[in-house]
């Protein structure tokens, strides 16, 4: 078989998506890759095809255990011979895995990195032929990136202890260059082949919203979206205790995810909710990684992360199935300061040096300062994110809350002037809040006591409303008109920039709501039908096919049940949307529909074509 016979064969597609053929070339020929690419673009096949090319055994290197059992779950539902190794199997389990896999039983094994140093899977590993190795989640070894994991370090000197290197893939959706770098180096690739694929997902609809009662958006949200699988995630352990009991109080069926809960109960709780048993799932960043449950079609962020790494990933698990999906954040001011704390007294740091943690200290500043930027900016939010990871977009995506809003454009140059020369004449000391009361007149005990009531700009915009004052001084942090310290006091300082305000050789124009407006649903929506019909090959989503689809969804739901695995790893919604529409009649053009290999034909084929006959008929 070549790489597109095992494409169709075991995945069901007919073509590779983009950077995954390059990738896969890459390792055929024997050349270490990196292969940067977004949340749900696709980078298991690049390892997964070609295990199943190469003779001998892939080792994938994953770093969490319900990954892998997902994933290797969905493998052998493909027709796969795939195992795990990690701490969740008992001692016997693990022997009689290493057995098998010894008998040259698996073309792909995941391994949890802590194993690879063991004298057991290193007696394994050395006398095995081990063709290549493939490091998931590759960021995981960056001490830069936001996941670290010192057991990642071991897989250098793993490779080492082997009789021949093995060629090396790595996989991450973290695009920083320090980190990127530190991939290369800490695995020791050779010469690789380093690819960024696309970070665009034209079917993500973001939107940042900033409203006084975070709990009624969501649940006007998940009141008119009551079929929809999605993720609402919170800062904390105890926001998402708070808003999954309020949820489940007002009758929706969630569920809950954080590190604080037991092993037993996060496992039920996600699974749960991949089971779609409970299809909304509240969480701490401790939840997603490596979840590939395909028909997530909200990911809302009930406060704001700590960075735009950390928030694309977590959005970017919205929509994997490529029909529309949304990413909403909900900002409130506090969120900024919970980050700092946890960027001040974070414990994720404990294994570094004083002058490291610094360091990251430092950058974990300055990513914050660029996640806050995300939410006040009032141009395309795709774009943003785009020129963030180092792509340029359109200026206008017409898919988000921005594009999507009525702006007009206002001269604020008298007020810039006024914050520039508050900030100069202060002696640059004081941090954003005593600036904005300054401008705004305050008269609280702090600002009397830092002096600022006889400051030259004191009540200078005592009438502005003060959310336009913070949107003026966004703007200019924005564009480097200011800028803050980068420690935890973020003092305004002035820049270079600076002079051609206050010397009125730039004027100063931004972009501000029409009204205070929200998420216009509407519109949305409106265009979401459009798009998600012309997404389709088959043509438009009818009633009929939408009734349709709603029976093979049930026979699915059946089919997952017998054979207890997820509901999406019998076929994805976007493979049942496709047979609905296509209504194949026999093998032949069931096999032609997106997402049906010769395995799963085999397996359920039959069962639907008979489901899509009768449904067809009445
Ligand atoms: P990542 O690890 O990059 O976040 P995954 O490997 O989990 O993404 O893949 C995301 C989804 O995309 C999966 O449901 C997968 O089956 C699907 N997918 C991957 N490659 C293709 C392809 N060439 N054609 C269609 N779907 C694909
Ligand atoms: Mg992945």
């Amino acid at each position: 078989m070549d790489k597109f016979e095992i494409l169709k064969t075991y995945f069901g597609y007919d073509s590779f998506r983009d950077g995954q053929e390059q990738l896969i070339d890459c390792l055929l020929e024997g050349r270490d890759v990196l292969g940067v690419m977004p949340t749900g673009a696709g980078k298991s096949l690049c390892y997964q095809v070609p295990a199943l090319l190469l003779e001998g055994i892939t080792l994938v290197i994953s770093p969490l255990i319900s990954l892998m059992k997902d994933q290797v779950g969905a493998l052998n539902s493909a027709g796969v011979h795939a195992a795990y190794l990690n701490s969740s199997l008992t001692p016997g389990q693990y022997r009689k895995a290493l057995e098998y896999a010894r008998a040259g039983r698996y073309p792909i094994i995941y391994v949890a990195p802590e194993r690879l140093t063991t004298e057991e899977f290193l007696d394994f590993a050395q006398n095995a032929r081990i063709s290549m190795i493939a490091v998931d989640e590759a960021h995981c070894v960056s001490q830069w990136g936001q996941d670290f994991r010192p057991s990642y370090l071991k897989i250098a000197r793993f490779m080492e202890r082997l009789s021949s290197r093995p060629v090396v893939g790595a996989f991450t959706a973290t695009a920083t260059r320090e980190v990127q770098d530190d991939i290369v180096r800490m695995l020791e690739l050779h010469s690789p082949r380093v690819l960024t694929a696309g970070f665009n997902r034209p079917n993500l609809y973001f939107a940042v919203q900033a409203p006084k009662d975070r709990y009624a958006v969501v649940k006007r949200y998940l009141d008119t979206h009551r079929e929809e699988s999605g993720i609402i995630y919170c800062l904390t352990r105890k926001t998402v205790e708070e808003v999954c009991d309020r949820l489940r109080q007002d009758g929706f069926s969630v569920t809950r995810y954080h590190a604080g809960l037991s092993d037993g109960e996060r496992q039920k709780n996600q699974d749960d909710f991949i089971y779609d048993r409970s299809p909304v799932m509240v969480a701490t960043n401790a939840f997603g990684m490596g979840i590939d449950k395909s028909n997530v079609r909200f990911v809302i962020h009930y406060q704001m992360p700590k960075n735009m790494e950390s928030y694309y990933q977590e959005a970017g698990r919205a929509g994997r199935d490529g029909e529309p999906a949304a990413c909403i954040l909900l900002y409130g001011g506090q969120d900024v300061i919970t980050n700092q704390f946890f960027i001040e007294h974070g414990q994720d740091n404990e294994e570094l040096d004083a002058v490291s943690r610094a360091l990251v200290q430092e950058q974990d500043r300055d990513r914050l300062k660029k996640m806050t930027f995300y939410c006040f900016t009032n141009e395309c939010l795709r774009e943003y994110i785009l020129r963030y990871f180092g792509e340029y977009g359109e200026n206008y995506c017409g898919n988000c809350l921005n594009c999507l809003t009525q702006f007009e454009t206002v001269d604020v140059t008298e007020i810039a002037k006024s914050m520039i020369d508050c900030a100069r004449s202060c002696g640059q000391r004081y941090g954003i809040n005593v600036l904005l009361d300054t401008l705004h007149g305050a008269n609280t005990a702090k600002i009397r006591q830092y002096g600022m009531t006889e400051n030259p700009q004191y009540g200078a915009w005592s009438k502005e409303p003060a959310y336009r004052l913070r949107q003026v001084l966004n703007y200019l942090l924005l564009n480097t008109y200011l800028r803050t310290t980068n420690d935890e006091y973020l003092l305004v300082k002035l820049t270079e920039k600076s002079r051609l305000v206050l010397e009125g050789q730039e004027r100063i124009q931004i972009k501000m709501a029409r009204e205070q407006e929200q998420l216009p649903e509407e519109k949305r929506k409106k265009k979401r039908k459009v798009k998600a019909a012309s997404g389709l090959s088959g043509g438009v989503f009818t009633e009929e096919a939408q009734k349709i689809f709603e029976k093979l969804r049930a026979l699915r739901m059946e089919i997952a049940r017998e054979e207890q695995v997820p509901p999406y790893i019998v076929f994805s919604d976007k493979t049942l949307v496709l047979m609905s529409v296509q209504k194949p009649k026999n093998k032949k053009e069931m096999l032609a529909v997106s997402g049906v290999g010769a395995f799963k034909y085999e397996k359920y084929g039959e069962r639907f074509l008979k489901c899509l006959k009768k449904s067809t008929e009445s």
